[in-house]
């Protein structure tokens, strides 16, 4: 049996025997991967004890986990697993790459095992379901196919090293003990601190009131939104997870100068609106995985015109890893850099002087844990929004102060017992490009849903109103902000079913947020839900869906399309001097929607990757979300 390692590195692993996905069960581990089995160690390389070993012959699957935006209660934020016999290994990578390296390594070792899954699933079991088709038994068959050989994440995989540790220089490990049988042993909790992003008041007096920079204990994870915390004063209740970050090294969320869900173009708007020398943020670039900083500064040439940079934080090989902006100064970690170049410009066009991004806090999945009635009593009316299917929607205010949009469901317009029904799971889908589902008044007659209020309306009519007055990275960002909670949805199984710019919101930030998901089903209006109905939307329907009624992420994609081309039109109706009938013979006979004049050719091959005629030649969400960002870095050009 070889015991030469072929690779090796500190990762973190979810605990596999205890049921509550709570941050308590993420454990720092030293992974060896060897020709025979993978096994992990406590400790360092040096002082280590074996916890645990899997036989490599026992792995039926490596994979990379699909995030669907949930949070990952641990520092490192690269999820991949291992499926061996009927159980399933979490493991969280630091980077990208490590993580492909690791799912590829495995690929490559396990490939001739003879039990080998078809079908996996490619999201996490959480709370007694797995999230990518909400299956509820855990040995549910896999819902997507698994390609044993092609690794999935986004980048290019770096070539396997030969045989050689990848981080210990290819020494050997000593030989594993013999007396362990590779279960999991019980491993003792520590304690997760987190710190508090914004200011919680508590609505109820189960809740625990959050002051932003105190740190806070995390009891229970009690789901994907809400986390039972202990304050410093021994007080315990129910927080929004979305409110804090783990208070731990390498975990960037908890620092105000990062926004993982700004673009470049948000950035620049962000900046320019602040018109602050040495405003800065920290985000998330194209390229999964790394980072850049968007610094306001003024340009050199002396005539005090204002800048924004770009810069890419750049890893150098190592080890040991380490960042650098300049590459004269080079630090271990992210924080670190930051914390110099904000005494020092050394070559940037300022020093990081004030953080900006994080200034308003995010919606809550609700108003607390487990509410979802709303006491309509706490409600009050002000002016009219607009009206839809259901009936009008007014802007309103919950307890006097928090400012939401109502929803009043007209007598018969709605599927109401399904929908409330629905609710419960629709209430669970947080993400800030999803307009929030706050709760529902359903003890009464008219109903209410009441939702996070958009201030500048949809989507559809704020296009056409400022039209002529959009840059191209701004329509891209409206893309991509739609693009990034469809991928939400996708990833957790929810099918939108009318995606289009007129359902989609606005708010003051101009962040565009995906509304309605899913709302299509409780309709009660046959012009609407039946196919050859006059307010079927025809347009934004692909084939499957208008001839057979067949709905998918991969028919939302299609829809998805349409919508983009709406973007790019600034609002024109697609298909404008066509009937309905005619579009369905049109699209059948492979006509499509024309390149918008704004729309560069980049742009308009995304539109045509959405209609494909076989819907499993659409891309995913997951993958036009990438293109689509990759696009802005190419096609905004830096304001210098
Ligand atoms: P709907 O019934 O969702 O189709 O909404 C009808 C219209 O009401 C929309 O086109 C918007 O103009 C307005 N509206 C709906 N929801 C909101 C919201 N959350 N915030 C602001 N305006 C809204």
């Amino acid at each position: 049996m070889s015991v030469e390692p072929l690779l090796r590195e500190m990762l973190i692993k979810r605990s596999q025997q205890k049921k509550k996905t709570s941050p308590l069960n993420y454990k720092r581990r030293l992974f060896v991967l060897t020709k025979s089995q993978l096994a992990y160690y406590d400790g360092t390389a040096e002082k280590k004890s074996r916890r645990g070993f899997i036989e490599l012959s026992r792995i039926r699957c490596a994979e990379i986990v699909k995030s669907g935006g949930e949070t990952i209660p641990c520092a490192n934020k690269y999820p991949f697993q291992i499926v061996y016999d009927t159980n399933t290994l979490y493991v969280f990578a630091p980077s990208n790459n490590s993580r492909s390296l690791w799912v590829q390594s495995l690929k490559e070792e396990i490939k001739d095992n003879p039990t080998i899954l078809a079908k996996f699933h490619p999201q996490f079991w959480q709370e007694g379901a797995w999230l990518c088709c909400r299956q509820v038994e855990k040995l549910a068959p896999g819902c997507a196919e698994y390609n044993p050989f092609r690794d999935v994440s986004r980048k290019p995989l770096p070539p396997l090293p030969a045989q050689e540790g990848q981080n210990g220089k290819g020494q050997a490990l000593p030989s594993p003990p013999d007396d362990e049988d590779g279960e999991e042993e019980e491993e003792e909790d520590e304690e997760v601190v987190v710190v508090a992003l914004y200011d919680f008041p508590g609505t109820e007096p189960h809740d625990l009131r959050l002051v932003k920079g105190n740190e806070y204990i995390i009891l229970e994870n009690c789901d994907v939104n809400w986390f039972k915390a202990r304050n410093k004063y021994g007080e315990e209740g129910y927080i929004p997870s979305n409110y804090v970050a783990e208070r731990k090294s390498g975990n960037l969320a908890q620092f105000d100068w990062y926004s993982k869900h700004v673009n470049r173009n948000k950035a620049e708007e962000l900046l320019k609106k602040e018109n602050k020398e040495g405003g800065f943020i920290v985000r998330d670039s194209s390229t999964a995985g790394a980072y850049t900083v968007s610094l306001y500064g003024k340009s050199a040439t002396g005539d005090g015109e204002a800048v924004i940079k770009h810069y890419h934080i750049k890893e150098s090989p190592g080890p040991p890893q380490q960042f650098y902006l300049s590459e004269k100064y080079l630090f271990n970690s992210i924080p670190d850099l930051i914390e110099y170049h904000k005494h020092n410009a050394a070559g940037l066009v300022a020093r990081l002087r004030y953080p900006s991004g994080k200034k308003s806090a995010p919606s809550t999945a609700g108003f607390s844990y487990d509410k979802w009635e709303i006491n309509p009593s706490e409600l009050t009316f002000m002016k009219q929004l607009g009206s839809g299917h259901f009936g009008n929607v007014r802007l309103g205010k919950w307890r006097a102060q928090h400012k939401v949009a109502i929803k009043i469901i007209r007598e018969g317009a709605m599927l109401e017992e399904d929908f409330i029904e629905e609710a419960k799971v629709m209430m669970k889908l947080s993400h800030p490009k999803l307009v929030q589902l706050y709760g529902v008044c359903s003890q009464q007659k008219p109903m209410y849903i009441v939702t996070e209020f958009m201030e500048q309306g949809s989507l559809l009519n704020f296009l056409r109103l400022r039209r002529g007055g959009f840059s191209l990275g701004s329509l891209l960002s409206f893309c991509l902000d739609v693009c990034e909670g469809m991928e939400h949805l996708e990833a957790n199984g929810f099918i939108h079913r009318d995606l289009a710019a007129r359902n989609c919101l606005v708010n003051d930030s101009l962040v565009v947020k995906v509304s309605d998901f899913g709302m299509a089903r409780y309709v009660l209006d046959d012009q609407y839900t039946s196919s050859s109905g006059a307010k079927f939307p025809v347009k934004w329907s692909p084939p499957e869906v208008f001839n057979f009624s067949k709905y998918s992420s991969k028919s939302d994609v299609w829809s998805f399309g349409v919508l983009m081309w709406e973007v790019f039109t600034e609002g024109l109706m697609p298909f404008e001097q066509n009937q309905n009938h005619e579009v369905v013979t049109l699209v059948t006979t492979g006509h499509r929607l024309f390149r918008p004049k704004m729309a560069t050719p980049a742009t308009y091959d995304i539109m045509q990757m959405c209609w494909h005629e076989r819907p499993e030649e659409r891309p995913s969400f997951y993958k036009l979300c990438t293109t689509i960002s990759d696009t802005m870095e190419g096609e905004v050009p830096p304001l210098n």
